[in-house]
């Protein structure tokens, strides 16, 4: 792989029972970079990257230790000098493959301050102020709200929570899974400008989204999805040009 290839998935296919939900997908993602997958419902982008971040795996087997859903995941995954296709995802996590998973999974009961060091587990404590700092400079509306039960927060603010998590384990690759869902124009705006800042001090990221406006401006690349399959690949802004794409996740 060359050495400016960060991740690389080859030939990624998962089915759930006899369903194709990621069809044939191949993927990369260099350092530095944006990276962008737009689809829509049911593209298949969530479970593309619980495919990368090894959650599907460890899904996949504790379904059929269970006898429940058959899920089988084939292809490659590539990241830096590593296959990583059987990792856990635990391991992923330690080498940097870190996920902020859909509908911003935070822990309701635990406070903002809580739910951030949980995602910071093992690391040293000086590691672990570094992040927090990073993590208040970036979001401050947190800091105020370090205190507050997680689930009394808004769901901007659950989002920032849920990407403040991810932050706290120290993502080398960070994978964000549809930040914006349901989230105002305005909200969108904050948190997409936070995705920015985080790639700019020097995380690479892997987004995905339905909503390609806000996002494509700052992706250096995008994949388009539709029924698993990647349709289109381009610059952010070939992919903006794009009559399909404007015309798909426009409206124009
Ligand atoms: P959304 O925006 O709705 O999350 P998505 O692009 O993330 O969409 P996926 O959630 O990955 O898409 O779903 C891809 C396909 O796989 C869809 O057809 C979905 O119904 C199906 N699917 C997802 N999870 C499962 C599951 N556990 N069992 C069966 N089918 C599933």
């Amino acid at each position: 792989m060359p050495r400016s290839e960060l991740l690389r998935a080859t030939d990624l296919l998962v089915f759930y029972e006899n369903a194709v939900a990621v069809n044939n997908v191949t993927l990369v993602v260099r350092r530095g970079e944006v990276v962008g997958v737009l689809g829509s419902n049911g593209a298949g982008k969530s479970t593309l990257m619980y495919a990368l971040s090894g959650l599907l795996l460890e899904r996949a087997v504790r379904e059929e230790r269970r006898g429940g859903e058959r899920i089988t995941i084939l292809g490659t995954v590539q990241y830096g000098d590593e296959d990583i296709t059987t990792l856990r995802p635990h391991p992923r996590v330690v080498r940097g493959l870190v996920l902020c998973p859909e509908r911003r999974r935070v822990f309701a009961e635990s406070t903002v301050a809580e739910n951030l060091l949980i995602g910071a587990f093992r690391a040293p404590r000086r590691t672990i102020a570094d992040r927090l700092r990073f993590v208040w400079d970036l979001f401050p509306d947190l800091f105020d709200l370090r205190s507050r039960p997680a689930g009394f927060l808004s769901g901007g603010e659950q989002q920032m929570l849920a990407i403040g998590r991810a932050l706290m384990a120290g993502p080398t690759l960070f994978l964000v899974d549809e930040p914006l869902l349901g989230l105002s124009p305005m909200v969108q705006v904050r948190v997409i400008a936070a995705i920015r800042e985080i790639a700019q001090r020097g995380t690479t990221v892997l987004i995905t989204e339905q909503y390609a406006r806000p996002v494509l401006p700052i992706v250096d690349r995008g994949y388009v999805m539709e029924g698993g399959s990647i349709t289109l690949s381009g610059t952010g802004g070939e992919l903006m040009r794009n009559p399909h794409v404007r015309a798909a996740y426009f409206g124009a």
